[in-house]
């Protein structure tokens, strides 16, 4: 399977600290380490470990941020079609105290100025298998890739996340579209549709498939004019559940069927029951990019 990711890459600068610091307050930390991180970064890298073919579209600055991610994504086996900027390398600084709680501060930099696809860039996306989405990129340029795709045999996969506004007739470019709950309710227009209520009608209404992430209890696959079908989560102790999602969308990538679409309730549930395995893994190890397995930990789990 040959996968386009075309999304964000930050540097995640993590620091331990007793509290978060309060207005006009300065704190010692207690400890600090930076690891990469962005939704597109981190799901190529979760592709590339399920044994697809990765190629990964992202702006990065021309600074050692961004030599860092690009020799980590290289190592992790993706081919890389980087652009390098004017503007720094994404960035999020992570306060986490105690108890876990954290207060987080994202600078998009470079992925900002991931705008107006290259012939380069649009040639990569319509001779690949398939084309991975997420949010954290200019939303025209998400848009552009998803028409570039369908334009060609490529499928679409959108994981609408963070939550945003998504352009008009975006869902309508997309076969597969993955989200968790909140985001599910929020690109629906309906803020209480969680839990029994959920909105999947609504979202398969655009002609795409679904996938609703549901944390511990698992995930609900749905096809237009089906029945949705749940696969339940793999129990397991969650220390970690960072990353789940990212993982999760990545091992679906890989492990979908050449040429699915939106009607193709088995394939989907297929790719499901992997993403699952490989999320459960995920979840019982420390961290988002060091958590995420390899295609043979996946099967030597499924066991
Ligand atoms: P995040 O933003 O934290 O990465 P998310 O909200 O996008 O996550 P979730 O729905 O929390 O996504 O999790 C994605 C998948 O990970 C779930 O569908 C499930 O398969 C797996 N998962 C999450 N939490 C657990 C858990 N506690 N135990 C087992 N599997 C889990």
């Amino acid at each position: 399977m040959s996968v386009v990711v075309l999304g964000s890459a930050n540097l995640d600068l993590v620091y331990e600290v007793d509290r978060i610091p309060a207005p006009g307050e300065t704190l010692l930390s207690r400890g600090f380490a930076a690891f990469p991180g962005g939704k597109g970064n981190n799901q190529a890298i979760a592709t590339a470990r399920s044994g697809a073919t990765v190629r990964f579209i992202v702006a990065l600055g021309q600074d050692a941020a961004g030599d860092r991610l690009a020799a980590e994504a290289r190592r992790a086996g993706i081919s890389l079609e980087d652009r390098r900027t004017d503007a720094p390398t994404g960035t999020a600084v992570i306060f986490v105290d105690r108890h876990g709680e954290n207060a987080i501060v994202v600078d998009s930099g470079a992925n900002a100025a991931l705008t107006d696809l290259t012939e380069s860039e649009l040639a990569s996306i319509a001779a690949a298998d398939l084309l991975v989405l997420q949010l954290e990129t200019p939303l025209d340029t998400v848009a552009d890739a998803a028409a570039a795709a369908r334009s060609s045999e490529t499928t679409v996969i959108l994981n609408a996340a963070p939550s945003t506004t998504v352009p008009a007739g975006l869902l309508g470019q997309v076969d597969l579209l993955i989200v968790n709950e909140h985001e599910a309710a929020e690109l629906a227009g309906e803020p209480d549709g969680t839990g029994e209520r959920l909105p999947v009608a609504a979202l398969t209404g655009h002609g795409c498939a679904v996938i609703v992430t549901l944390g511990a209890e698992g995930a609900l696959v749905a096809v237009p004019g089906r029945e949705p079908v749940k696969v339940p989560a793999i129990e397991v102790e969650a220390k970690d559940t960072t990353g789940a999602g990212d993982t999760f969308v990545g091992a679906l990538a890989a492990a979908l069927d050449r040429g699915t679409r939106a009607t193709d309730l088995a394939s989907l549930v297929a790719a499901t029951e992997f993403a699952t395995a490989a999320a459960a893994i995920a979840v019982q190890r420390k961290g988002a990019v060091p958590s995420i397995p390899t295609l043979k930990e996946v099967e030597e789990f499924r066991e």
